[in-house]
């Protein structure tokens, strides 16, 4: 089950939407390769035909930009493509192009408290409110 959220600043009209976990139409390699970045599916496809086994995850994970601070989820996949190398998406935020870096697992949303620490990337004031919108699967 997949959880949707908005965030939004309590001083600005900031508002940003993020997607985060894992649908039950994921069950296939199709949806994974649909769902990689345009510029990598190449290279998951080849390491799928060589490793059908390979997929070692895949879900829209948070990612937090490293200049803008703004949070995404985006879809995250690790693919075991033999000999210790895995395959993993690199983003870039949609705002000022900067990497983006995954979140540990343990920052989620849900958990109260959260985003009460994250600066918002409009305004700068700290404190972000996470309202749930959707559950989707
Ligand atoms: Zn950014
Ligand atoms: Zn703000």
């Amino acid at each position: 089950m997949g959880s949707g959220y908005e965030l939004s600043c309590r001083y600005c009209d900031y508002r940003q939407p993020i997607t985060l976990g894992v649908g039950m139409a994921y069950g296939s390699i199709e949806t994974l390769l649909d769902l990689a970045p345009r510029s990598r599916r190449a290279e998951v496809q080849q390491a799928l035909v060589a490793h059908p086994d390979g997929c070692a995850e895949f879900r829209h994970a948070l990612y937090r930009c490293t200049g803008c601070n703004c949070r995404d989820g985006r879809f995250y996949y690790k693919v075991d493509c033999g000999g210790g190398r895995t395959l993993e998406p690199d983003y870039h935020c949609r705002h000022c192009q900067a990497p983006l870096l995954r979140e540990p697992d343990t920052v989620d949303p849900n958990i109260p408290g959260t985003t009460d620490t994250w600066p918002c990337p409009s305004c700068g004031n700290t404190g972000l409110h996470a309202g749930l919108t959707l559950l989707w699967d």
